[in-house]
């Protein structure tokens, strides 16, 4: 199964399927992301949050695949959103993963009610830290449409992806909306909604006609979108499933009943990035 790649607004590509490693645990995260290898995914979402990095490294190492096999995406964590706090800490995230460059340095979350609102200079320094090469591309997590409004006005650079929540029970319209009119791309996080899609009535009908999981007809509704998704599992048959998204489609019907689950904030499984103001220990 070949995942397709898409052009991001910088001039790289990514691709479109990947593998997320939040809540697996620190001691497991080399022998998954193994797994992960196996089963075929190339495109790894960590963050510092999730405190697994160097599992991911190791993973790396071990796997024999060339660095440019491989995309990889680390996240700033909260409590350094200054300058240059930002600069050392992914310093200190290359050498936990084991390299010298990542694919994609994000800031996870915007904090708008932390460092005096100020989340335009960690943004100009995710820039810098691009220019200087320590992350190939530069973009951002749960970012609402203004705070993307402002890092562009005040910038003039936009993040080449937002990843933020998506799933059948939000389709964060409005945030996906303002993501493209900056050129850049959904990342969709949580694309199951962690499990709570997964017994919905309508996808379990869809799921039924075409002789796949409600998953794998939820990942592909994500793909048909032109959103990015990288579902986590510590499942290797899980694992293998959600990979095989490319070798059956949708119809246009069966792409509006998903899109039609949607229950608007009410669907929210994380926090509100408008409140989150979290800064882990
Ligand atoms: P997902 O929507 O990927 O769901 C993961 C859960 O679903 C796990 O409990 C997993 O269990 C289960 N699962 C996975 N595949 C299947 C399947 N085929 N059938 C049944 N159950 C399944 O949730 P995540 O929150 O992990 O989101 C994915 C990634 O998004 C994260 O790993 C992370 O990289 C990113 N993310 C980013 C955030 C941000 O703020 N930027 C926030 C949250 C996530 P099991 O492991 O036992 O298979």
């Amino acid at each position: 199964m070949t995942v397709p790649t898409l052009d991001l607004n910088d001039g790289t590509t990514i691709p479109q399927l990947g593998f997320g490693v939040f809540q697996v645990p620190a001691e497991d995260t080399k022998a998954t992301v193994l797994q992960a290898f196996e089963a075929g995914y190339r495109h790894i979402d960590t963050a510092q949050m999730y405190q697994n990095e160097q599992g991911v490294g190791e993973a790396i190492v071990e796997s024999g695949l060339a660095r440019d096999e491989i995309y990889v995406t680390t996240k700033l964590n909260n409590g350094f959103h200054r300058p240059d706090d930002a600069r050392r800490s992914l310093e200190d995230s290359l050498e936990r993963l084991g390299l010298d460059r990542v694919d994609l340095f994000l800031i996870h979350w915007p904090l708008p009610t932390r460092y005096d609102g100020d989340y335009v200079s960690t943004w100009q320094t995710m820039v810098e830290l691009r220019d200087a090469g320590k992350t190939t591309s530069a973009g951002v997590s749960n970012f609402q449409p203004d705070h993307l409004d402002r890092i562009v006005a005040e910038t003039g650079q936009a993040p080449v992806i937002n990843q933020i929540e998506v799933h059948p029970y939000l389709t964060n319209d409005q945030a996906r909306e303002a993501t493209h009119r900056h050129s850049a791309l959904v990342e969709a996080w949580s694309p199951i909604a962690q499990g709570a899609v997964l017994d919905d009535p309508e996808l379990t009908t869809i799921a039924e006609e075409l002789g796949r999981s409600t998953a794998q007809v939820t990942l592909r509704w994500h793909v048909q979108r032109g959103d990015i998704v990288f579902p986590k599992s510590v499942n290797p048959k899980r694992m293998q499933q959600n990979f095989a998204i490319f070798d059956f489609e949708l119809s246009e019907e069966q792409m509006a009943t998903i899109t039609g689950l949607d229950r608007g904030e009410d669907g929210r499984t994380g926090p509100n990035p408008d409140e989150m103001d979290i800064i882990p220990d």
